[in-house]
């Protein structure tokens, strides 16, 4: 079964473009995985945190996994990018968030959807609604 599902990239430390570009494809090679399209890129001040500006964007997918391995394989491509958690909204190389999960909604320890704090993200908001 396949399911469409939208995911939030961000990335404020390092070649945030490349981050991003190189996110992209990595989500793009994961198996029973398409990408379908991806937002303009959009650059803001980072909310509740400090630090460089970030580089956002949003990407739609197809994808016949799981919810937790595609979670998985997400952070996997986090770790590859040099993604470090000091503390709570820390500046970061990627961040790669699961926003939508087909029409479902998850409660898990590990994986909420839709995504709990997307609709106060103007990063999120914007570029998911060019999708
Ligand atoms: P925020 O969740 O507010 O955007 P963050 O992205 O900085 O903050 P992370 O440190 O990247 O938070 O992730 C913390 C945990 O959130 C992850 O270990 C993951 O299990 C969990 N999580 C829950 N729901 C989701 C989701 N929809 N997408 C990605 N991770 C999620
Ligand atoms: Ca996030
Ligand atoms: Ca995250």
């Amino acid at each position: 079964m396949t399911v469409r599902v939208y995911v939030g990239l961000g990335a404020n430390l390092g070649d945030r473009g490349e981050a991003l570009l190189h996110a992209l494809k990595g989500m793009a090679a994961l198996q029973g995985t398409r990408l379908l399209s991806v937002s303009s890129l959009y650059s803001s001040a980072p909310v509740d945190a400090t630090g460089p500006d970030y580089l956002n964007a949003v990407a739609a997918l197809d994808t016949e996994q799981a919810p937790q391995a595609f979670l998985q394989a997400l952070q996997m491509l986090e770790q590859a990018a040099g993604r470090e958690r000091p503390y709570r909204n820390a500046p970061r190389t990627l961040d790669l968030d699961i926003l939508l999960w087909g029409d479902e909604r998850m409660h898990g320890v590990a994986l909420t959807v839709p995504h709990p704090r997307m609709n106060e993200r103007a990063f999120v908001l914007l570029p998911l609604q060019e999708l």
